[in-house]
């Protein structure tokens, strides 16, 4: 088993070979796909996308870039598209204080917004945070504190897509119910607190994913990303943990399941929340 969490193959980049991408990533042994949207009509697309296929899921919402473009309506849609039984969380949602595309206040009343839908439905989310560590540490720690109350009880509450921050910080997160998800990039060079993280968080917290076609691996640098090179960080996280790449690729698998309800997969062993190492 091997989940890429967290990918965007309803992207324009793959509109010439998107079959074949997904091929080259079932021969290289995913299993499974979480397709991301990060506007409505990316949204769209991923639930068009997973519709068609067992293997692919959906993720619904609107990026931090364009959170000052959330509007009600935008909302509603969100909400209408996340009937689909294959929308498994709200995402990618949170904020980015490095690019600054929309407005600080607008990115934290859209994230607040998709925050409110998610709970509402019963959905994890993905969380996207870059120069933002404190002020969305701040905002999902209040969240927790204010969903925990009718959260089914053993379900994490999100993931941290393309963690980026030290191992104090995600052993925070995961006591507030929250996922680790290590990308392709954790095999950069300079990518040594990265490797820190994926070797010092409880394996039952870390998930994997490329985030293509963004991210690419050390060795397709400068190229499109793809799912097949989920491996990668496979091999990667497998080193410096010291064990095998299959125990990774079973484990990362497993949790993504737990986490975005891939009944299928995730549940004999499923572990529980209480349950951090
Ligand atoms: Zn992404």
């Amino acid at each position: 088993m091997l989940i890429d969490s967290h990918c965007h193959l309803q992207d324009r980049k793959f509109d010439k070979d998107r079959e074949d991408v997904l091929q080259r990533a079932r021969d290289a042994g995913v299993t499974g796909f979480v397709v991301v949207g990060y506007d409505v009509a990316s949204s769209r697309k991923a639930v068009d996308l997973a519709d068609d296929r067992s293997d692919v899921h959906a993720v619904v919402g609107v990026h931090p870039h364009d959170a000052k473009t959330l509007t009600p309506k935008d909302i509603d849609t969100l909400d209408r598209l996340a009937d689909s039984a294959k929308v498994v969380a709200i995402g990618e949602i949170g904020l980015d204080f490095y690019r600054n595309l929309s407005p600080r206040e607008e990115q934290e009343r859209a994230f607040h917004e998709q925050l409110d839908l998610a709970r509402s439905l019963k959905l994890p989310v993905v969380i996207h945070s870059r120069n933002a560590d404190l002020e969305t540490y701040e905002i999902l720690s209040r969240y927790e504190r204010e969903a925990i109350v009718d959260w089914p009880r053993d379900k994490p509450l999100g993931i941290m897509h393309c963690f980026a921050g030290d191992v104090t910080l995600a052993l925070r997160y995961i006591e507030i119910g929250f996922v680790i998800s290590i990308p392709t990039t954790v095999t950069y060079p300079n990518a040594g607190r990265m490797r820190e993280v994926a070797a010092g968080v409880p394996s039952r917290w870390m998930a994997v994913e490329t985030d293509a076609p963004y991210l690419p691996p050390q060795s397709v640098r400068g190229k499109r990303n793809e799912p097949a090179y989920v491996t990668e960080a496979v091999s990667c996280v497998a080193k410096v943990r010291g064990v095998a790449p299959e125990e990774v690729a079973d484990r990362t698998a497993l949790t993504a399941a737990w986490l975005f309800g891939l009944g299928e997969i995730g549940e004999p062993s499923a572990p529980s929340r209480a349950e951090t190492s």
